[in-house]
């Protein structure tokens, strides 16, 4: 590892600030470094590593004060701004040290009291830590070449071989008061060290300047992976590749199982020339099962993961029921170390859920799992981090994770858990959705509302342009599909699967008007009506509906009819026809599906503003009716026109509703000659 210290970069990033308040140079030159380090994962991942410096600020009466800026929690050092430095008065904050015993509440509060600014976010948990030594700049890190060396049985004895008297170590404790006096304690009895090994944990490195705190910093890095690429050794041996069709038929089942009630799990896979040999190891029963790289992983990861032994030859059912016995062991384990370990510390915790976020799967890849998309993908990026720690640390010597006592605590420490934050799900979080013809109109106002709804969208439509704004206002993937292709609708499905590991519901709302006399339609025209109109209905349909009787917790169709599927009018022949059976369609549907928990339900909307019909087809419509185009779309019984979210709405509120299937709702305004009974 390389130091990326640039005096122009540094010199730049105190100009950009020079003119904020209460950002002097030491602040600028902190963000700057705190960037250097959080924008490399081989240091730190989403959020881990905290860094500060000492330094003086002007207070509201005008007195400059000393005040330590450390990383405030809900921060990323890769991005971080000066306000995510809050500023703690640091008087005092040296005088606690005295005490025998200090609370979290107490630690938590003894932070907030000193902030000089009362809106800072909460200082890190670390706080004390960087707060009772008395350097200037300090830097931590979870870097993946220090773990392979502090994650063994005999590390001291690595680490004086690696960095001599350069580093001092501290065994493990807790982050938190504890840790942060017996740091000090530590660096007091070894006064010239650069920094701290803290075992089973991390590195910190401190300077007078930012400068020598980072290359302090990346030095002892770059040793730590010199040491271990001079080793070589390892028992990898690649087991037979699964097809590469495999992951679409496992993960639905995979999700299924894993769902529970109303908790649902999105899946990432993640393959690479890293992760393959990993899981070919013999031994890979072995060392997947000791515990994560440091601590604060456990929140993201779990202590341990899942793992599966697919073989090609499995079937779905075999497949569903190997995943459902090591499953129900995995979370029989969980539930028991949870008691033991609450019994253990006569501590009355409420369980977490007992499923695994990290899924194992030899020959095909790992498998992340989470409540969100960004839970899955963070899940994902720690254990390929782990790996690596896993890797490095086996050619070293032997990989050891904490003890299941030290992962419980910091599993179930408040203040880890408030680093996932409190919001309260939305209703439809978790929840995969396909939608059709989303790149304009109702497609795309069931895009925006589905997602305010929590879902997480897969987006097509066969108009790239329009459909990529659509996906990219609401940050989800989107794909260009022809409808009228059932190979073309079966793959797309597929993809989705791919995406995000499975699939919860549709709304098939992809539709073209044709026009003309029934009597004279050229059938080739009505056959194009009905490929769109009809069978993509029953393409997407058909193939949702396989990927729902695998998962096997139910799910939803929602298909876009129209009011001409009841009240057809004169020259919309081509499009009524097929509408009207879509409705049969939907029908057939909730019969074949209610015993699967998959509900079928329709939206017939009227008169909305969606480009289906062209323009000057309005005007005449409207003319032959005695109206402007403006009347034309409030000629229904409430005098309103109909918005496209009006019939998105709808559509949220059928995926919300459990009890009903088969069902029809009307969204036009009223218009009692189309309603359907
Ligand atoms: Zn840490």
């Amino acid at each position: 590892m390389q130091s990326r210290w640039s005096d122009a970069d540094a010199q730049a990033t105190i100009e950009r600030y020079r003119d904020e308040p209460q950002v002097n140079e030491d602040v600028a030159l902190r963000v700057y470094t705190s960037r250097l380090i959080g924008q490399d994962p081989a240091l730190v991942l989403h959020g881990g590593g905290n860094t500060s410096v000492k330094t003086t600020l002007v207070d509201d009466i005008g007195d400059e004060v000393p005040v330590l800026c450390v990383k405030g929690s809900g921060w990323d050092l890769g991005t971080i701004e000066p306000a995510g430095l809050p500023a703690v008065r640091i008087g005092s904050l040296g005088a606690l040290r005295d005490r025998d015993v200090l609370s979290d509440e107490d630690m938590v509060n003894a932070q907030r009291t000193r902030l000089i600014d009362s809106s800072s976010p909460n200082p890190s948990v670390e706080t004390l830590l960087h707060g009772f030594l008395p350097h200037k700049f300090i830097d931590h890190s979870h870097a993946d070449a220090i773990l392979a060396l502090i994650d063994q049985p005999d590390a001291e004895a690595i680490c004086k071989e690696v960095y001599g008297d350069r580093l001092a170590v501290v065994p493990y404790v807790m982050a938190g008061f504890t840790l942060a006096k017996l740091a000090a304690e530590t660096y007091e009895n070894n006064p010239d060290v650069e920094g701290l090994l803290l075992l089973k944990h991390g590195l910190f490195t401190f300077g007078d300047t930012a400068k020598e705190s980072y290359e302090r910093h990346i030095q002892a890095v770059d040793a730590a992976e010199r040491f271990a690429s001079g080793k070589t050794g390892g028992v990898q041996v690649a087991r037979g590749s699964l097809e590469p069709c495999a992951y679409e038929a496992l993960a639905p089942i995979l999700r299924g199982k894993l769902g529970a009630g109303e908790r649902r799990y999105l899946l990432t896979l993640r393959r690479g020339p890293a992760i393959d040999p990993f899981l070919g190891r013999t031994d890979l029963a072995s060392v997947s099962q000791r515990g994560p790289a440091t601590p604060d992983h456990v929140i993201r990861t779990k202590r341990l993961p899942l793992l599966l032994d697919i073989m090609p030859t499995m079937d779905g059912a075999a497949i569903g029921a190997h995943i459902d016995e090591r499953l129900a062991s995995y979370r029989e384990d969980y539930v028991a170390y949870v008691e033991r370990e609450a019994n253990y510390k006569e501590r009355r915790v409420a369980q977490l859920d007992p499923d695994p976020r990290i899924i194992l799967v030899p020959g095909l890849g790992l498998i992340a799992a989470g409540t969100s998309e960004k839970a899955a993908r963070i899940g994902a990026d720690i254990y390929e981090h782990t790996i690596s720690v896993i890797e490095a640390a086996e050619v070293v010597g032997c990989y050891e994770a904490l003890p299941a006592r030290d992962l419980f605590d910091m599993e179930y420490w408040s203040l880890e858990q408030a680093k996932l934050g409190k919001a309260s799900p939305k209703p439809l979080e978790g929840r995969v959705v396909y939608i059709t013809g989303a790149a304009r109109g109702i497609g795309a106002a069931c895009a925006r509302a589905f997602a305010a709804a929590g879902a997480s969208l897969y987006l097509t439509d066969r108009d790239e342009t329009p459909l990529r704004d659509v996906a990219a206002s609401i940050g989800a993937p989107f794909e260009v599909v022809d409808v009228a292709s059932e190979e073309k609708v079966r793959a797309s499905i597929d993809h989705s699967v791919r995406t995000f590991g499975g699939l919860d519901g549709f709304v098939s709302n992809a539709g073209i008007a044709p026009q003309g006399p029934i009597d004279s339609v050229a059938t080739e025209e009505l056959k194009r009506s009905f490929e769109v109109n009809f069978f993509s209905h029953q393409y997407l349909a058909s193939a949702a509906v396989r990927v729902l009787r695998a998962q096997g917790v139910g799910g939803f169709l929602l298909f876009n009819a129209s009011k001409a599927a009841f009240n057809p009018g004169k020259g919309l022949g081509a499009y009524a026809v097929p509408k009207a059976a879509v409705v049969a369609l939907m029908k057939q549907y909730a019969i074949e599906c209610g015993d699967i928990g998959v509900r079928s339900n329709a939206v017939n909307a009227d008169r909305i503003r969606t480009g289906l019909l062209d323009p000057d087809d309005i005007e005449r419509r409207a003319a032959a009716r005695g109206l402007d185009a403006d009347a034309y779309y409030r000629s229904n019984l409430l005098s309103r026109e109909v918005a496209a979210e009006d019939v998105a709405n709808a559509f949220v509120s059928l995926a919300l509703a459990p009890s009903t299937t088969g069902c029809v709702v009307t969204v036009d305004g009223g218009n009692i000659a189309a309603s359907p009974r």
